[in-house]
């Protein structure tokens, strides 16, 4: 901004409170000031921003919250691609689930035990990078019931899904070495679902009223997919990542919903991201999909909204991504950023965006716990042990302290 353009920011700025402040100054003169309590109790249905956990969902709304809409280079306005889609059945869904938006899922406030289904459209880090984050943190946020994957199989086994959470697995060895034996892990428990990367249309998961299908993407190699759920005559279309192709087109048409990656153009790869002009040709058309052919997408397909995502949506690249959309569509159109909220039903879709709190804690437990499996437990070496300085008169009253409030009998491991 220019230092011009700031003064003038600036005056406005001060017109604005000026102004707002003698607004309520003359209202409170003319007697006209709601009561403090008339302002609580604003009905939340008419809130232009989504609170989260403070809406209860229709019994035939559909909400999907956008909790990563960047890249894989981080930043602290975008997480990578992560989609929550809640029902209004009780379900909860991830698509997706990429570097940076663990947080951003915590802030939704949802008990973990709800959140035990993640679906991921392939194996890049910007689209299951937090899966460790949230598989393993999240016992230490009160799951208590296994998380279920679902992810595709690739071109060859050492490609697919399986073999890459089974060896992520061995890879936490240690971590889950430290937790299951001192806590509930019930929740630790993964189980993995491998589904073929060429079923078109398939159905991959089928519960409660829910049905959820895979279709091939083209991206990256062999081993991606896009994803299509339905429930209670809504349907919701999410790409992950792809360049246009024909089970796209075939198999989402009349979404209501559909959310499909939509990259910066070229031109932008190149003077904003660093890129060289093939890497930027490349990675902007053959290996996503550009504003361009977005729209061309959405013109052939003609979703209630069409959601483009995948992008750094700033002041300076929205308009630029919008004017390349609008060439090929004409339709509904909505660019995501990280907490946007839609609120889906058979009349209406409504767009808004949330605000969170920074200070987040873990939601309570769903179910009572369990005293933690001993067996589990991994014993110092004397080594270590020898190291350890016990403190008895500071650590005694703590466990003192808790023994009395919880009529428990508890002793420290270190003497
Ligand atoms: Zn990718
Ligand atoms: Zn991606």
């Amino acid at each position: 901004m220019s230092s011009a353009a700031k003064g003038a920011a600036a005056v406005a700025l001060v017109v604005a409170i000026v102004a707002g402040y003698l607004w309520g100054r003359s209202d409170e003169r003319a007697g006209r000031v709601a009561p403090l309590t008339e302002t609580a109790s604003a009905k939340k249905a008419d809130l232009d921003v989504y609170y989260p956990r403070t809406e209860p969902l229709g019994r035939n709304e559909m909400r999907v919250v956008a909790l990563g809409t960047g890249m894989p280079s981080p930043r602290p306005k975008q997480a990578a691609a992560c989609w929550l889609v809640e029902l209004g059945n009780g379900d909860k869904f991830l698509f997706d689930i990429g570097a940076g938006c663990h947080e951003r899922l915590a802030a939704q406030k949802i008990p973990y035990d709800f959140l035990d289904k993640v679906f991921f459209g392939h194996l890049h880090v910007d689209h299951m990078g937090d899966l460790p984050t949230f598989w393993l943190g999240g016992t230490t946020m009160n799951r208590l019931t296994p998380l279920r994957v679902w992810g595709p199989s690739g071109g060859t086994p050492e490609y697919g899904t399986k073999h890459a959470l089974n060896l992520m697995q061995e890879m936490y060895a240690w971590d889950i070495g430290t937790r299951a034996g001192v806590i509930d892990f019930r929740g630790g428990k993964l189980e993995v679902n491998e589904f073929a990367f060429d079923g078109v249309n398939e159905v991959i998961f089928q519960e409660n009223g829910v049905t959820v299908r895979s279709i091939p993407a083209v991206h990256g190699l062999d081993g991606a997919v896009s994803f299509i759920l339905e429930w209670n005559g809504l349907k919701f279309a999410y790409s992950s990542d792809t360049i246009p192709n024909k089970w796209w087109i075939e198999h989402t048409k009349g979404a209501d919903i559909a959310i499909h990656e939509c990259f910066l153009p070229s031109v932008l790869l190149v003077t904003k991201q660093g890129f060289a002009p093939l890497e930027a040709l490349n990675v902007g058309t053959q290996g996503h999909t550009s504003p361009e052919q977005f729209g061309k997408v959405m013109s052939m397909t003609k979703p209630r909204l069409a959601v483009g995502y995948h992008f750094f949506n700033d002041f300076d690249t929205q308009p630029e991504v919008i004017r390349r959309v609008r060439k090929t569509y004409d339709g509904p159109l909505a660019l995501a950023v990280d907490y946007m909220v839609f609120n889906v039903t058979k009349d209406d879709i409504r767009v808004r965006m949330s605000a969170v709190d920074e200070e987040i804690w873990p939601s309570p437990p769903m179910k009572k716990k369990n005293p933690p499996d001993t067996s589990k437990v991994i014993p110092f070496s004397d080594f270590t042990k020898s190291g350890a300085l016990a403190f008895p008169e500071v650590v005694q009253p703590i466990y003192d302290e808790i023994n009395e409030i919880y009529d428990t009998d508890y002793e420290p491991m270190f003497k």
